[in-house]
């Protein structure tokens, strides 16, 4: 298993523990882009002296591909007539009508030439959750499969998942978990959809959960239980050592690699090859930085979205100037806007996010940090303001599932969370790091701290009046015991009087995007017409339906099961057109 040491997974350069700090915990060796050290490298505290490491150390980002010179015999010879139209005319300044723009157009429209061909029978992108057990089906099936994903190893953003969810798994029968309705569980999750999603892929993902989760045992993937996670029922199976770094992605990864796949690491899927409507290999940049075009009768994309590109987030109304990128490295544009190239249906006007709220330069989610994350759903009692001082929501409602946390800040200019004394003490509940934590945001001035109100806003930037009326409101509502602006239930309504004051800025930590590419029942990718594209696949996050805007955390381990199942089915059929 090149690149994947599980005995190693302490991060060498930022010394973090593997449970803060699981980037690293798929290299076993410093990493350019662990969340740590770039955070540090940001706000500029990391310095010399504290890098004991010669930057060699470090894996870099895969390097930029110098730009092709445009061979046209080559470029002929490499795509096939639908891209060959769409470049062409891209060239021109006049795309053809039905092509979307992507946000990235120039990128995917310039043509490839090509250095070299291969060929093989299914050529998967991506080797995380989805790809991998796309590649393990395929392959064990008796499938040439070649896997290029464009990370110096595999894993993706699967190395951080906690766990998968299931209904009908031998680990439920041994717990006595029998009496799951799937019907009920799939009406819940409609229904805190809006009915906004799909359907039939719900009964898909749920009705094959129990034997997919066996598949992945009899694969020897590793859990250490089965539970409710954030939910009511026991349906969330949990990776040994609650990551995907250490229970999925090295058992997946050897049993494809057992298959006989063939992983080609530092590869970058660029274009698709499309004949005649249907797509017919991929066109890859090697780690050589050679052009080679894999020729294959089925290409499955499971590339587990864009949330690194916020030029994109931002099409969402998502206020990104303040966000941070922190998921896994690899997930920016380029797969989206190759499907879009290849006449594949957007789906992002309906992307669902995996995010948290941060208050910026302190610990984060994956780093035990007291004030990022946990403070959108743990401290109820806050007040949370806006730009113009103004409440704009009822601050528990993240209650119901956490990742509703940023939605209400999507379009704030800044949001603020407000407590007094009395509140933080609550919040902090004596914890010696919590103390510390508070004090670097002070020091960094992400946490404002003042002896009055006016002082507050002054320090907040917000008007001081506003803020001042805000509060009086607020605290006739506490006195009343009835919020009658958002109608916050009275056991949190807390006055807020206890001098001195502390204003929390926090902005999104974005982790995943899920949703960007339509897809039909058997995760072919669908034109704007809503025809099939034979042989073209998107499973994962990428191809995901299954949220429309709002990532819906009902069914704990839903996305996971939907990475499994996807990359499952697109293989089965994709092995049906061998
Ligand atoms: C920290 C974290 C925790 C999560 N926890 C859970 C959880 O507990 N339960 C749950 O259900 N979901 C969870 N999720 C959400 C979701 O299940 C994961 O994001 C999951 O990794 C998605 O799987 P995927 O196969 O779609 O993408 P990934 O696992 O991210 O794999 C995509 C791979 O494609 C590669 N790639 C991208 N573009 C290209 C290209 N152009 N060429 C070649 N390779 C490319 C990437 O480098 C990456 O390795 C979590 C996500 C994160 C980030």
């Amino acid at each position: 298993m090149p690149g994947y040491d599980t005995s190693e997974l302490v991060c060498l350069r930022c010394r973090d523990e593997r449970t803060r700090c699981f980037l690293n915990a798929v290299s076993g060796r410093p990493y350019a882009r662990c969340v740590k050290i770039r955070r540090l490298a940001k706000e500029g505290t990391m310095t010399e002296s504290t890098n004991e490491f010669e930057t060699d150390d470090i894996i870099e980002e895969p390097a930029v591909v110098a730009p092709h010179t445009i061979d046209r015999r080559g470029f002929l010879r490499g795509v096939g007539a639908t891209a060959l139209l769409g470049s062409l005319a891209a060239l021109g300044g006049c795309a053809p009508a039905a092509q979307k723009e992507p946000a990235n157009a120039e990128a995917v429209a310039e043509p490839l030439s090509v250095d070299g061909t291969e060929d093989c029978d299914i050529v998967i992108v991506g080797a995380g959750g989805s790809g991998l057990a796309a590649a393990v089906e395929a392959s064990e099936a008796g499938a040439r499969v070649i896997c290029v994903e464009r990370e110096a190893a595999a894993g993706g953003g699967e190395a951080g998942v906690e766990g998968i969810f299931a209904v009908g798994s031998r680990m439920q029968e041994q717990e006595g978990v029998t009496n799951l309705s799937t019907g009920a569980l799939i009406r819940r999750e409609l229904e805190a959809a809006q009915q906004r999603v799909n359907g039939p892929r719900y009964v898909d993902m749920v009705h094959n959960s129990g034997e997919n989760v066996n598949w992945l045992l009899d694969h020897g993937v590793t859990f250490m239980s089965v539970d409710a996670d954030n939910g009511t029922e026991k349906v969330f199976h949990r990776f040994e050592d609650d990551k995907g770094a250490v229970g999925y992605v090295p058992h997946m990864l050897k049993a494809a690699e057992d298959a006989g796949v063939d992983f080609r690491y530092n590869t970058l899927a660029k274009q698709i090859v499309m004949t005649d409507g249907k797509a017919t290999g991929v066109i890859v940049i090697d780690e050589g930085g050679k052009s080679i075009q894999i020729n294959a009768s089925s290409v499955i994309v499971a590339t587990g979205g864009f949330a690194e590109d916020f030029e994109m987030v931002s099409k969402n109304d998502i206020n990104t100037e303040d966000a941070v990128y922190v998921g896994m490295p690899g997930h920016d544009a380029t797969a989206h806007n190759m499907l879009i190239a290849a006449g594949a249906k957007d789906y992002t006007q309906n992307t669902a996010y995996l995010m948290a709220l941060a208050v910026r330069g302190l610990p984060g989610y994956f780093e035990g940090g007291k004030f990022s994350f946990l403070i959108g759903v743990a401290a109820p009692y806050s007040i949370w303001i806006n730009e113009n001082a103004e409440r704009f929501v009822n601050e528990n409602f993240s209650q119901v599932n956490a990742m509703l946390m940023t939605v209400p800040t999507w379009p704030n200019k800044k949001t603020h969370i407000l407590m007094d004394q009395a509140m933080l003490d609550i919040y902090m509940n004596g914890e010696q790091s919590a103390v510390d934590q508070l004090n670097d945001g002070l020091a960094s001035g992400e946490v404002l701290k003042a002896d009055t109100v006016e002082a507050l806003a002054q320090a907040m930037g917000v008007d001081a009046t506003a803020l001042a009326d805000t509060v009086e409101r607020y605290n006739s509502y506490c006195a009343a015991k009835d919020d009658a602006d958002y109608g916050k239930e009275a056991e949190f309504l807390m006055d807020f009087g206890t001098a001195p004051y502390y204003g929390f800025h926090v902005t999104p930590d974005v982790q995943v995007a899920i949703g960007s590419i339509q897809t039909d029942r058997n995760f072919n990718a669908i034109t704007d017409a809503g025809d099939s594209i034979e042989g073209l696949y998107v499973v994962g996050v990428e191809g995901a339906m299954l949220w429309s805007n709002i990532y819906t955390i009902n069914i704990a381990g839903g996305a996971n099961a939907n990475n499994v199942n996807s990359g499952r089915m697109a293989a089965k059929h994709a092995l049906s057109r061998l």
